[in-house]
């Protein structure tokens, strides 16, 4: 589908060229195989840090290209459209380290950022508890300070890339009667003792991702390693959220344009009544009603974007509708793609089934969009 212009410079277009010619060549010949066997792609992650992927996420100061949101959702848009599982295998890390950069002092930043930006480092953003899932200021994870050190305990779930990351931004109660103004943030290695993850979920879709409950038995943390200052968990929490969930409204875009994609092409061959469906005005008006909601999602999402790169302050509210109303299009632009395959739409054998399910995740991670309405709906009643 040819695109708006959207005034992006040469190098973003290439940007964007460059992520969908690598996921075409690589990801796409065994997207399938990732699917059915639910495997995180490590060989494509790797792949991707040679050709520096990673270095999206990092400022150049620590060997990156500096982190532009508009830049990163061009990437998991153009990587989604081939697989969206993939896509936040990749994405998560710049999840870990978006909280590094807006908090992270300066013997952080230079022993966390450059490798992640070589693509060596893995990261992950740890934030829900089994108890705690829209409701932070449940979380029961506690970090106790002993001298030197934060002794961490608790368990966290659902944490994508759990096992595969180096690091983890852990969100833990270190005045646990506080509330969210009790929770701080902690840069938690893999290899620390006491850090031990679960098995991996097994899920409706974004199969190429993995997920696992991490657990903490007594995990010595090196003060050094809070992030921000003690009672700022919360807020490393949410500002991280407002950068990152407009990525999550470029997946749901990259999804829902891999679906239409698909569907055009099917419309196109596929006949019925002697001629190709695509001749039937039904059939038309759903493809037009797709390539309109996918056109308007992509102009929220870069708008939103680039709002968040020109440094604007109060971004909650705009991420919150990029994010939500990207998902939403996704579930509804790729039910519709099945519906155009028909009873074949339904069936393994053809992409469009996968893309539904992996479109039903972005309604729900980093916050469901009852959750992201609620951000909206507080913003109005402050504005109004
Ligand atoms: C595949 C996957 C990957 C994930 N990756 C990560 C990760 O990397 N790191 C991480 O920290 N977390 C991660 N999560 C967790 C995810 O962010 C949570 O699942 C999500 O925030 C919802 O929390 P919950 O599942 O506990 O649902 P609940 O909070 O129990 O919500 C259940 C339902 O109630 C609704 N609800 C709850 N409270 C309200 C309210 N106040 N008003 C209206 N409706 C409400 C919700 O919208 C939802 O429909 C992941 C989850 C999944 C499934």
């Amino acid at each position: 589908m040819q695109s708006m212009d959207y005034g992006l410079t040469e190098e973003q277009k290439n940007l964007a060229r460059m992520a969908r010619e690598f996921a075409e060549r690589y990801i796409k010949p065994v997207r399938a195989e990732l699917d059915r066997e639910s495997r995180y792609p490590r060989e494509i992650i790797q792949k991707m840090g040679e050709q520096g992927f990673f270095e999206l996420f990092v400022p150049p100061e620590y060997g990156g290209q500096g982190l532009s949101v508009l830049n990163v959702c061009l990437v998991m848009e153009h990587l989604s459209i081939v697989d969206g599982g993939t896509a936040i295998s990749y994405g998560v890390t710049g999840l870990g380290a978006i909280p590094l950069i807006l908090f992270g002092n300066e013997d952080q930043k230079r022993r966390y950022l450059p490798p992640l930006a070589r693509g060596e480092y893995q990261a992950a953003f740890a934030l829900t508890e089994p108890w705690a899932g829209s409701d932070a200021s449940n979380i029961k994870t506690t970090a106790v300070k002993k001298g030197d050190r934060y002794i961490l305990n608790g368990q966290k779930k659902f944490i994508t890339n759990g096992g595969e990351a180096q690091f983890y931004i852990v969100i833990a109660a270190t005045q646990p009667d506080r509330g969210v103004r009790g929770l701080s943030a902690f840069i938690v290695e893999k290899d620390f003792p006491g850090f031990r993850v679960g098995r991996a979920e097994d899920k409706m879709g974004i199969r190429a991702s993995v997920q696992r409950e991490i657990f903490f038995d007594d995990v010595e943390v090196p003060e050094e390693n809070l992030l921000g200052r003690e009672g700022q968990g919360f807020k490393v929490a949410m500002m991280t959220l407002d950068r990152s969930r407009p990525i999550v409204g470029a997946q749901a875009l990259g999804i829902a344009q891999g679906a239409f994609e698909e569907a055009v092409k099917y419309a196109k061959q596929r006949e019925q009544f002697g001629s190709p469906i695509i001749s039937f005005q039904a059939i038309q008006f759903m493809l037009a009603d797709m390539a309109i909601q996918i056109e308007a999602a992509r102009a929220l999402v870069y708008s939103v974007a680039q709002f968040i790169d020109s440094g604007a302050k109060n971004i909650s509210k705009a991420a919150a509708m990029a994010k939500t109303f990207a998902s939403d299009v996704a579930m509804r632009v790729t039910t519709d793609a099945v519906q155009v395959f028909g009873g074949y739409g339904y069936m393994r054998e053809f992409p469009v089934e996968k893309y539904m399910r992996d479109a039903k995740i972005t309604q729900i991670y980093e916050g469901t969009n009852q959750i992201q309405r609620l951000v909206i709906a507080r913003a109005l009643m402050r504005e109004f």
